[in-house]
C-alpha cells in the first residue's frame, strides 16, 4: 500500500512538472510574438524604417547596413531555432507523458498474462469498499500448476498461465475484474449484493479450467481452488476481505481441492490448528517420527506370507499413533510427501534386511506423487542406497490416479516397470477406471478395494463386483489381492472364487518392525504362524500391533 501511495505522488508530481515546463515555454513565445509585433508597430508609427534608411545613407562610410543586414539574419536565425525548440520540446513531453503512461500501466499490470497485478487489485478493492456497495472476492489457487512446468517445461507454464488468464476475463466478463497476484495466485472482484453471483462464477472457473487445456499439441491438466469471501458481510477492509477468502481457499484445498469453498466464522480457528499439525508434521518427518508399519500379504493357495504392504505411521508427540487418513492428505498439501514417502520407504528397505529375501514389500504412492516425474529415479535411486532389489518392491497406485493426465503417469509406471519394479491397481473397483487402463498399462496384479470384501455376504452387488474384477484381471494375466478379509469364512470364500492373495485382519494388523521381525525370520516361524492360522486361531500370521496404528 505505502509503495503504491509513493508511486501516485511521484507520477502526481512529474505530471505538475511537465505542465509547468510547457505553460513557461508557451509564456516566453507569446511574450517574444508580443515584443517584435511592438516593435514593428512603433517602427511603422515613428517612420524608424525610413530614419534608419536615411542615416545609413548620410554615413554610408560607417557601412551600417552591413551592420543591419547582420542583425535582420540574426533575429530570423532566432526565429527559426525558437520554432524548432518549441516543437522539440512538445515532441519531447509527448515522448515523456506516454513513457510515463508505460510505466504506470507497467506498475499496474502482470507482465506475462497483462491481466491486472495485485496493486491494481487493491487499489480496486480499495474503491469497492469506499462505494458501499456490497461485492464478492475470489482467491483463485491452480492445482497442480507445478508438475506441468516441470514435465513440459516454463514456456508451457508461461502459456498456460496467459490461457487461464484468459478464461478468467472471459468468465469476469465487464463488471468483474480478474488479476494474477503471481506465480498460480488469481483473485477476482465482482461487484455483487449476493453470494449467488459470485458462487455462479466460481462454480464456472472451476468447469473451465478443470477441463483439459492444450497449448501447441500438449495436453495440460490443471484444476483450481478457490475461497469466497463478501464485503462487507465477511470483512469491510481489502486487506481482510483478501485474508478471508484466503482461509477459505485453505479449506477448499484442505477438502481435497478443485473446488471452493465460502468463508463461514470459525474458519480461522481450524485454520490456525491446522497450521499448526502442519508444522508439527514437517517437524516430524525431521525427527523421524513417520515410520513405516507392515502387514501381510498372503498366498492365499499356499497361507504363506508373500511379502509386507508398507502403511505409513506417525508417531505424534502427544496425541499417539496416527492413522495415515490424519496426515498423508496434508503431506500431500504441504508439499511433503515425496520426503514422507522416501523416508518410510528407505526405513523399509532397512528393515528388510532382517527378513526372509523373498518377501515382497509393497508401497503406496499417492496421485500427487505419480505427476512427479522424478518418481520412479527417486525411488530406484533409495533401492540403489540400501541395496533392496527392484524385483522384490510393488508399487500400489489407485485407480483415480489414472484420471488426468495419463501420459504423464503411464510413463512413470513404464520408467518403474523397466527397472524391474511391479505396479499394483490398488481400491480396484472403486474408481472409474476402464479395461483400457488393464490392458494398456503393465499391472501385475490388482487389489480389491475391501469395501467389497467386507460387503460381500450380504451384498450381491458386491459379489458380481468381485466375480467381475476377478474375470477382468485374469484375461489380462494379472494376479488377485482380496483387501479386508476379516474371518476364515470370508478368506474361504475368495480363495474358492479365484483370488491369488489375500490382506486383512484376519492375518494380522499392520505393526511395526520389530513385530515383523519376530515373525518372519526364518521358515520355522511361517510354518508355525501357519499351523497357528490352520488350526482355526485368528491371530494369525502377524500378531496383535504393538502400538497398533488405528486402521480405517
Ligand atoms: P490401502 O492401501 O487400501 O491400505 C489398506 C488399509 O486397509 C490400511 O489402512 C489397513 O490398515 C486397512 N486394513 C487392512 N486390512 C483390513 C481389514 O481387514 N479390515 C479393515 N477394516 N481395514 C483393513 P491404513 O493403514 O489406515 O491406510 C489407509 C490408506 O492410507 C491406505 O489404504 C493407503 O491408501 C494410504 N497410505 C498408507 N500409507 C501410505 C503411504 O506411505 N503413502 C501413501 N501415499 N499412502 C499411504
Ligand atoms: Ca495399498
Ligand atoms: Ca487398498
Amino acid at each position: 500500500m505505502r509503495s503504491d501511495e509513493q508511486a501516485e505522488s511521484e507520477n502526481a508530481r512529474k505530471d505538475r512538472g511537465s505542465d509547468h515546463i510547457q505553460r513557461r515555454a508557451r509564456r516566453d513565445a507569446y511574450t517574444i510574438a508580443a515584443l517584435s509585433i511592438l516593435v514593428v508597430l512603433a517602427s511603422i508609427q515613428f517612420d524608424a524604417f525610413d530614419r534608419i534608411f536615411e542615416f545609413t545613407e548620410r554615413h554610408e562610410s560607417w557601412e551600417l547596413d552591413e551592420f543591419l543586414s547582420l542583425f535582420v539574419i540574426l533575429a530570423l536565425g532566432g526565429l527559426v531555432f525558437s520554432a524548432r525548440r518549441w516543437s522539440d520540446l512538445n515532441y519531447e513531453l509527448a515522448r515523456r507523458k506516454s513513457a510515463e503512461e508505460r510505466v504506470h500501466m507497467m506498475a499496474m499490470h502482470d507482465p506475462l498474462t497483462g491481466m491486472a497485478n495485485r496493486r491494481k487489485l487493491s487499489r480496486e478493492l480499495e474503491r469497492a469498499v469506499a462505494g458501499h456497495a456490497p461485492f464478492a472476492y475470489l482467491a483463485i489457487d491452480l492445482d497442480h500448476f507445478k508438475p506441468v512446468n516441470d514435465l513440459h517445461g516454463h514456456a508451457t507454464g508461461d502459456a498456460l498461465l496467459v490461457r487461464v488468464g484468459q478464461l478468467l476475463q472471459e468468465i469476469a466478463g465487464e463488471t468483474g475484474l480478474p488479476a494474477r497476484l503471481g506465480g498460480d495466485e488469481f483473485g477476482m472482484l465482482i461487484p455483487c449484493d449476493q453470494d449467488e453471483l459470485a458462487v455462479q462464477i466460481a462454480d464456472r472457473i472451476l468447469v473451465a479450467l478443470s477441463a483439459p487445456i492444450e497449448l501447441s499439441g500438449k495436453i495440460c491438466q490443471i484444476g483450481a481452488s478457490i475461497g469466497l469471501a463478501l464485503a462487507p458481510r465477511d470483512a469491510s477492509t481489502p486487506d481482510a476481505l483478501m485474508h478471508r477468502a484466503d482461509v477459505a481457499l485453505y479449506r477448499a484445498k484442505s477438502l481435497g481441492r478443485g473446488r471452493f469453498e465460502a468463508f463461514e466464522p470459525g474458519m480461522d480457528v481450524r485454520l490456525r490448528e491446522r497450521a499448526r499439525l502442519e508444522q508439527e508434521l514437517r517437524d516430524g518427518l525431521r525427527l523421524g517420527q513417520v515410520e513405516p508399519y507392515y502387514q501381510s500379504l498372503i498366498d492365499l493357495e499356499t497361507g504363506e506370507i508373500v511379502g509386507l504392504e508398507i502403511l505409513a505411521r506417525w508417531r505424534h508427540p502427544s496425541r499417539g499413533i496416527l492413522a495415515p487418513v490424519d496426515f498423508i492428505p496434508m503431506a500431500e498439501q504441504i508439499g511433503v510427501i515425496t520426503d514422507l514417502s522416501a523416508q518410510i520407504l528407505r526405513q523399509a528397505c532397512n528393515d528388510a534386511r532382517n527378513w526372509r529375501p523373498d518377501l515382497s514389500l509393497a508401497l503406496n504412492i499417492s496421485t500427487v506423487q505419480l505427476r512427479d516425474p522424478w518418481l520412479a529415479e527417486r525411488i530406484l535411486q533409495i533401492l540403489l542406497e540400501t541395496g533392496f532389489p527392484p524385483e522384490r518392491l510393488e508399487v500400489e497406485i489407485t485407480e483415480n490416479a489414472l484420471l488426468g493426465d495419463l501420459d504423464a503417469v503411464s510413463s512413470t509406471i513404464m520408467s518403474l516397470k523397466n527397472q524391474g519394479v511391479s505396479v499394483v491397481l490398488d481400491d480396484f473397483g472403486t474408481g472409474y477406471s476402464s479395461l483400457k487402463y488393464l490392458r494398456d498399462l503393465p499391472f501385475s496384479k490388482v487389489k480389491i478395494d475391501r469395501s467389497f470384501v467386507q460387503s460381500y455376504d450380504d451384498n450381491e452387488e458386491s459379489r458380481l463386483i468381485i466375480a467381475a474384477i476377478l474375470g477382468l484381471a485374469h484375461t489380462h494375466n494379472l494376479k488377485v489381492t482380496a483387501e479386508g478379509i476379516e474371518s476364515d469364512a470370508k478368506r474361504d470364500h475368495l480363495r474358492e472364487k479365484g483370488c491369488d492373495f489375500g490382506q486383512g485382519f484376519f492375518y494380522g494388523e499392520p505393526v511395526d518392525a520389530d513385530a515383523v521381525n519376530a515373525l518372519v525370520n526364518g521358515a520355522a516361524e511361517t510354518d508355525k504362524t501357519a499351523s497357528i492360522r490352520e488350526s482355526g486361531d485368528t491371530a494369525a500370521a502377524l500378531p496383535a500391533a504393538r502400538n497398533r496404528g488405528s486402521a480405517s
